[in-house]
Protein backbone atom coordinates (compact mmCIF):
# COMPACT_ATOMS: atom_id res chain seq x y z
CA UNK A 1 0.00 0.00 0.00
CA UNK A 2 1.66 3.11 -0.63
CA UNK A 3 0.02 5.15 1.71
CA UNK A 4 1.95 2.63 4.11
CA UNK A 5 -0.24 -0.32 6.15
CA UNK A 6 -1.78 -0.81 9.00
CA UNK A 7 -1.24 -3.32 11.52
CA UNK A 8 -3.98 -4.66 13.00
CA UNK A 9 -3.30 -7.20 15.86
CA UNK A 10 -4.99 -10.27 17.07
CA UNK A 11 -5.75 -8.80 20.65
CA UNK A 12 -8.01 -5.64 21.73
CA UNK A 13 -6.12 -2.78 20.11
CA UNK A 14 -4.91 0.03 21.64
CA UNK A 15 -3.17 2.01 18.82
CA UNK A 16 -3.12 1.89 15.15
CA UNK A 17 0.40 1.02 14.21
CA UNK A 18 1.33 3.35 11.51
CA UNK A 19 4.46 1.65 9.54
CA UNK A 20 6.44 2.72 6.50
CA UNK A 21 4.02 5.46 5.82
CA UNK A 22 5.26 7.29 2.47
CA UNK A 23 2.43 9.11 1.22
CA UNK A 24 3.43 12.16 -0.34
CA UNK A 25 5.77 13.93 1.22
CA UNK A 26 5.95 11.23 4.59
CA UNK A 27 9.58 9.67 4.79
CA UNK A 28 8.76 5.77 5.97
CA UNK A 29 6.95 6.92 8.91
CA UNK A 30 6.71 4.53 11.52
CA UNK A 31 4.37 6.02 14.23
CA UNK A 32 1.97 4.32 16.87
CA UNK A 33 -1.65 6.29 17.35
CA UNK A 34 -2.94 5.77 20.59
CA UNK A 35 -6.78 4.18 20.16
CA UNK A 36 -10.06 6.17 22.63
CA UNK A 37 -7.50 9.70 22.82
CA UNK A 38 -7.43 13.24 20.69
CA UNK A 39 -4.27 13.16 18.82
CA UNK A 40 -3.20 16.46 17.58
CA UNK A 41 -0.83 16.59 14.41
CA UNK A 42 0.61 19.03 14.63
CA UNK A 43 3.80 20.81 12.32
CA UNK A 44 4.79 23.69 10.21
CA UNK A 45 3.15 24.29 6.41
CA UNK A 46 4.19 21.05 4.37
CA UNK A 47 5.51 19.23 7.21
CA UNK A 48 3.04 16.19 6.50
CA UNK A 49 0.58 16.14 9.16
CA UNK A 50 -2.19 16.81 6.35
CA UNK A 51 -0.19 13.59 4.78
CA UNK A 52 -0.10 11.81 7.99
CA UNK A 53 -3.82 12.22 8.89
CA UNK A 54 -5.70 12.11 5.78
CA UNK A 55 -3.85 10.56 3.35
CA UNK A 56 -2.81 7.46 5.57
CA UNK A 57 -5.18 7.33 8.25
CA UNK A 58 -8.21 8.55 6.85
CA UNK A 59 -7.77 6.94 3.40
CA UNK A 60 -7.54 3.72 4.89
CA UNK A 61 -11.14 3.67 5.35
CA UNK A 62 -11.11 3.95 9.30
CA UNK A 63 -13.67 6.65 9.61
CA UNK A 64 -17.62 5.89 8.75
CA UNK A 65 -19.69 8.61 7.22
CA UNK A 66 -21.30 11.35 9.33
CA UNK A 67 -25.21 11.41 8.89
CA UNK A 68 -27.02 14.48 8.93
CA UNK A 69 -29.17 14.85 11.98
CA UNK A 70 -32.49 14.12 11.02
CA UNK A 71 -35.36 16.64 10.75
CA UNK A 72 -37.46 17.60 14.03
CA UNK A 73 -40.78 15.73 13.24
CA UNK A 74 -43.81 15.35 15.24
CA UNK A 75 -45.94 12.10 15.19
CA UNK A 76 -49.70 12.43 16.06
CA UNK A 77 -52.84 10.05 15.44
CA UNK A 78 -53.53 9.84 11.89
CA UNK A 79 -50.92 13.09 11.15
CA UNK A 80 -48.13 11.93 9.48
CA UNK A 81 -44.75 13.89 9.65
CA UNK A 82 -45.74 15.42 6.20
CA UNK A 83 -48.34 17.59 7.87
CA UNK A 84 -46.39 19.29 9.66
CA UNK A 85 -44.14 20.45 6.68
CA UNK A 86 -44.51 23.32 4.60
CA UNK A 87 -43.20 21.50 1.13
CA UNK A 88 -46.24 18.82 1.19
CA UNK A 89 -49.76 19.65 0.06
CA UNK A 90 -51.17 18.08 3.18
CA UNK A 91 -49.63 20.79 5.24
CA UNK A 92 -48.75 23.83 3.10
CA UNK A 93 -51.17 27.00 3.27
CA UNK A 94 -53.42 26.78 0.10
CA UNK A 95 -53.26 29.99 -1.21
CA UNK A 96 -49.33 30.49 -1.09
CA UNK A 97 -47.98 27.04 -1.54
CA UNK A 98 -45.93 27.35 1.66
CA UNK A 99 -43.82 29.78 0.50
CA UNK A 100 -45.51 32.31 3.10
CA UNK A 101 -45.64 35.36 0.47
CA UNK A 102 -47.00 35.92 -3.07
CA UNK A 103 -44.97 37.41 -5.81
CA UNK A 104 -47.79 40.11 -7.45
CA UNK A 105 -46.73 40.49 -11.15
CA UNK A 106 -47.91 43.87 -11.65
CA UNK A 107 -47.79 45.33 -15.53
CA UNK A 108 -45.36 48.10 -15.79
CA UNK A 109 -44.12 47.45 -12.26
CA UNK A 110 -41.06 45.60 -10.68
CA UNK A 111 -42.67 42.39 -8.93
CA UNK A 112 -44.18 43.06 -5.75
CA UNK A 113 -43.81 40.36 -2.80
CA UNK A 114 -46.81 40.89 0.01
CA UNK A 115 -47.20 38.54 3.10
CA UNK A 116 -49.49 35.92 1.87
CA UNK A 117 -53.35 37.12 3.05
CA UNK A 118 -53.96 33.77 4.20
CA UNK A 119 -51.42 32.38 6.67
CA UNK A 120 -49.76 35.99 7.20
CA UNK A 121 -46.33 34.32 6.32
CA UNK A 122 -46.69 30.96 8.61
CA UNK A 123 -46.20 28.57 5.61
CA UNK A 124 -48.84 26.29 6.88
CA UNK A 125 -52.87 25.56 6.26
CA UNK A 126 -55.27 25.81 8.60
CA UNK A 127 -55.76 22.39 9.77
CA UNK A 128 -52.05 21.89 10.45
CA UNK A 129 -51.85 25.38 12.49
CA UNK A 130 -54.63 23.97 14.53
CA UNK A 131 -52.91 21.49 16.10
CA UNK A 132 -51.13 22.75 19.11
CA UNK A 133 -48.69 20.82 21.50
CA UNK A 134 -47.72 22.27 24.63
CA UNK A 135 -49.84 25.34 23.46
CA UNK A 136 -47.45 25.53 20.76
CA UNK A 137 -48.32 25.29 16.60
CA UNK A 138 -45.87 23.59 14.26
CA UNK A 139 -45.25 27.31 12.76
CA UNK A 140 -44.36 28.56 16.45
CA UNK A 141 -41.82 25.39 17.18
CA UNK A 142 -39.70 26.22 14.29
CA UNK A 143 -39.35 30.08 15.42
CA UNK A 144 -38.07 28.73 18.64
CA UNK A 145 -34.19 28.58 19.44
CA UNK A 146 -32.87 24.85 20.10
CA UNK A 147 -32.13 26.22 23.45
CA UNK A 148 -35.46 28.01 23.77
CA UNK A 149 -37.18 24.32 22.56
CA UNK A 150 -34.90 22.83 25.67
CA UNK A 151 -36.66 24.53 27.60
CA UNK A 152 -40.73 24.59 26.19
CA UNK A 153 -40.29 20.83 25.79
CA UNK A 154 -38.36 20.35 29.22
CA UNK A 155 -41.18 17.22 30.27
CA UNK A 156 -40.66 15.59 26.90
CA UNK A 157 -38.09 13.30 27.06
CA UNK A 158 -37.85 12.77 23.09
CA UNK A 159 -37.69 15.92 22.66
CA UNK A 160 -35.03 16.85 24.86
CA UNK A 161 -33.04 13.84 23.71
CA UNK A 162 -33.07 14.63 19.81
CA UNK A 163 -32.07 18.99 20.58
CA UNK A 164 -29.58 18.20 23.69
CA UNK A 165 -26.72 17.15 21.91
CA UNK A 166 -27.49 20.29 19.40
CA UNK A 167 -27.22 22.26 22.50
CA UNK A 168 -23.72 20.73 23.73
CA UNK A 169 -22.11 21.44 20.52
CA UNK A 170 -22.46 24.98 21.18
CA UNK A 171 -25.59 25.38 18.31
CA UNK A 172 -28.46 26.09 20.96
CA UNK A 173 -28.93 29.31 19.52
CA UNK A 174 -30.16 28.31 16.12
CA UNK A 175 -34.04 28.29 15.12
CA UNK A 176 -35.62 24.90 14.76
CA UNK A 177 -36.66 25.86 11.07
CA UNK A 178 -32.74 27.04 10.37
CA UNK A 179 -32.73 26.12 6.40
CA UNK A 180 -29.60 23.68 6.35
CA UNK A 181 -27.87 25.82 3.64
CA UNK A 182 -27.66 28.88 5.65
CA UNK A 183 -25.12 27.00 8.06
CA UNK A 184 -21.73 27.92 8.20
CA UNK A 185 -19.13 25.12 7.23
CA UNK A 186 -18.11 24.89 11.03
CA UNK A 187 -21.54 24.72 12.18
CA UNK A 188 -22.59 22.23 9.64
CA UNK A 189 -19.79 19.81 11.37
CA UNK A 190 -20.67 20.38 14.82
CA UNK A 191 -24.38 19.58 13.87
CA UNK A 192 -23.42 16.47 12.16
CA UNK A 193 -21.11 15.13 15.03
CA UNK A 194 -24.35 16.44 17.49
CA UNK A 195 -26.31 13.81 14.96
CA UNK A 196 -23.80 11.19 16.11
CA UNK A 197 -23.38 11.92 20.27
CA UNK A 198 -26.41 9.99 20.82
CA UNK A 199 -25.42 6.43 19.01
CA UNK A 200 -22.32 4.51 20.34
CA UNK A 201 -18.73 5.59 18.48
CA UNK A 202 -17.07 2.56 19.21
CA UNK A 203 -14.52 1.74 16.87
CA UNK A 204 -14.67 5.13 15.07
CA UNK A 205 -12.24 7.62 14.24
CA UNK A 206 -12.35 11.24 13.56
CA UNK A 207 -10.30 13.47 11.41
CA UNK A 208 -10.78 16.86 11.59
CA UNK A 209 -8.92 19.30 9.47
CA UNK A 210 -8.33 22.87 11.30
CA UNK A 211 -12.08 22.41 12.72
CA UNK A 212 -10.46 25.86 15.09
CA UNK A 213 -10.33 27.92 12.13
CA UNK A 214 -12.61 31.06 11.86
CA UNK A 215 -13.71 29.81 16.42
CA UNK A 216 -13.88 32.54 19.15
CA UNK A 217 -11.64 30.87 22.02
CA UNK A 218 -15.02 30.04 23.71
CA UNK A 219 -16.15 28.02 20.64
CA UNK A 220 -12.44 26.37 20.90
CA UNK A 221 -13.66 25.44 24.32
CA UNK A 222 -16.81 23.98 23.22
CA UNK A 223 -15.14 21.70 20.40
CA UNK A 224 -12.63 20.02 23.28
CA UNK A 225 -16.15 19.42 25.45
CA UNK A 226 -17.71 17.80 22.09
CA UNK A 227 -14.03 16.13 21.55
CA UNK A 228 -14.65 14.53 25.14
CA UNK A 229 -17.90 13.38 24.30
CA UNK A 230 -17.24 11.60 21.34
CA UNK A 231 -14.30 10.03 23.32
CA UNK A 232 -16.78 9.00 25.92
CA UNK A 233 -18.47 7.03 23.53
CA UNK A 234 -15.81 5.29 22.64
CA UNK A 235 -14.41 7.03 19.46
CA UNK A 236 -10.94 7.98 18.81
CA UNK A 237 -10.23 11.85 17.12
CA UNK A 238 -7.22 13.19 14.83
CA UNK A 239 -7.24 16.48 14.52
CA UNK A 240 -4.63 18.78 12.82
CA UNK A 241 -4.25 21.95 13.94
CA UNK A 242 -1.99 24.82 15.23
CA UNK A 243 -4.31 26.28 17.85
CA UNK A 244 -2.40 25.97 21.36
CA UNK A 245 -5.64 25.58 23.25
CA UNK A 246 -6.91 22.63 21.23
CA UNK A 247 -3.19 21.10 21.31
CA UNK A 248 -2.67 21.57 24.80
CA UNK A 249 -6.48 19.84 25.03
CA UNK A 250 -4.96 16.99 23.20
CA UNK A 251 -4.08 13.84 25.22
CA UNK A 252 -1.27 12.82 22.72
CA UNK A 253 1.14 14.94 19.82
CA UNK A 254 2.42 13.85 16.96
CA UNK A 255 4.77 16.74 15.79
CA UNK A 256 5.79 16.40 11.64
CA UNK A 257 8.98 17.75 10.41
CA UNK A 258 11.43 19.65 11.03
CA UNK A 259 10.32 21.79 8.31
CA UNK A 260 8.05 21.54 5.29
CA UNK A 261 8.17 20.36 1.76
CA UNK A 262 11.52 17.90 1.18
CA UNK A 263 12.22 19.16 4.42
CA UNK A 264 9.24 17.50 6.11
CA UNK A 265 8.17 14.00 6.65
CA UNK A 266 9.73 12.83 9.80
CA UNK A 267 8.36 12.69 13.14
CA UNK A 268 10.34 15.43 15.53
CA UNK A 269 8.72 14.88 18.59
CA UNK A 270 5.75 12.47 20.00
CA UNK A 271 4.24 12.39 23.72
CA UNK A 272 2.21 14.35 25.67
CA UNK A 273 1.51 17.93 25.47
CA UNK A 274 3.69 18.40 28.37
CA UNK A 275 6.13 15.95 27.11
CA UNK A 276 6.54 17.76 23.68
CA UNK A 277 6.38 20.85 24.87
CA UNK A 278 9.92 20.12 26.70
CA UNK A 279 11.12 18.29 23.47
CA UNK A 280 14.04 20.14 21.62
CA UNK A 281 13.27 18.33 18.44
CA UNK A 282 10.16 20.41 18.29
CA UNK A 283 9.12 23.26 16.93
CA UNK A 284 5.31 23.87 18.60
CA UNK A 285 7.19 23.14 21.67
CA UNK A 286 8.57 26.69 22.94
CA UNK A 287 5.15 28.22 21.92
CA UNK A 288 3.05 25.38 23.92
CA UNK A 289 5.56 25.39 26.67
CA UNK A 290 4.64 29.33 27.03
CA UNK A 291 0.84 28.20 26.50
CA UNK A 292 1.15 25.31 29.41
CA UNK A 293 3.24 27.58 31.94
CA UNK A 294 5.64 26.41 34.64
CA UNK A 295 5.83 22.59 35.28
ZN1 LIG B 1 -49.97 31.34 2.88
Amino acid sequence: MAAGDIAVPETLPTVIAVRGARHNNLRDVDVDVPLWRTVAVVGVSGSGKTSLAMGTLYAEGLHRFLESLSTYSRRRKRWKPGHFSFNTREGQCPTCLGLGHIDLDVQYLPDITVDCPTCHGARFNDATLAVRVDGLTIADVLGLSVDDALEHFADRSPVTAALRPVSEVGLGYLRLGEPTPSLSGGESQRLRIASRLRSSQRGVLYVFDEPSTGLHPLDVATLAGVFDRLLAAGATIIVIDHDLDLLAAADHLIDMGPGGGPDGGHIVAVGTPEQVARDPGSVTGPWLAEHLGPP
